[in-house]
């Protein structure tokens, strides 16, 4: 059977690119960011090969991989990249994407973590850590999971019941709609 002919896309470049605020298109493929990238073993694409593939616009690969929800955000890849590519940047793009477009994540549970996380501090301007985790628990259906680890964290004060906000709300409206237009 004929080898399938890989098509390049260059919408994807542009768009991720400007959604990370990443210079994709300068990476040629040196590896360092994957060799010092302490999760590949639990990836099933390398970091070096996310940023190859948004070059070649194979978005369905990227959307549906572990990777994306892999990462740790440590940014060991940005301080050895001779192109200052930071992939953590370029897989919280994918992962917007992934579900601004109903994709189903390839790892439902740290998808449903990120975006109780994210509803959070869109909610306030900051994370409040019980309606974070009883969001996340409707959504996992792990209600009881964690519950000892709760209860001690709540008598030692580390869980408020009531979200605390910001002072400057509007300021973060601002920066959070920037946000959201950089990722169109
Ligand atoms: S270190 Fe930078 S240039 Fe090298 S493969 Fe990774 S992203 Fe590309
Ligand atoms: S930020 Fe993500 S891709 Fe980069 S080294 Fe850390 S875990 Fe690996």
């Amino acid at each position: 059977m004929a080898a399938q002919q890989v098509i390049p896309s260059p919408r994807l470049v542009l768009v991720i690119e400007k959604a990370s605020g990443q210079p994709v298109s300068r990476c040629y493929q040196c590896h360092k960011c994957t060799g010092g990238c302490p999760v590949t073993g639990f990836m099933d694409l390398m970091p070096h090969q996310v940023v190859r593939y948004v070059q070649l616009g194979l978005e369905e690969d990227l959307l549906k991989s572990k990777t994306i929800w892999q990462c740790a955000a440590c940014r060991t890849c940005i301080s050895r990249c001779p192109n200052g590519i930071d992939i953590a940047a370029i897989n919280d793009a994918l992962k917007q994407r992934t579900l601004a477009r109903g994709v189903q994540p390839a790892l439902p549970a740290v998808a449903a973590f990120h975006q109780a996380f994210l509803n959070s501090i869109k909610g306030k301007g900051r994370v409040h850590e019980l309606g974070m985790m009883i969001a996340f628990k409707m959504k996992t259906g792990s209600y009881f999971q964690d519950v000892l680890l709760g209860l001690q964290m709540f008598r030692r004060g580390k869980l408020r019941l009531l979200p605390e906000g910001l002072k400057n709300r509007e300021r973060f409206r601002a920066l959070w709609q920037g946000e959201k237009e950089g990722q169109r």
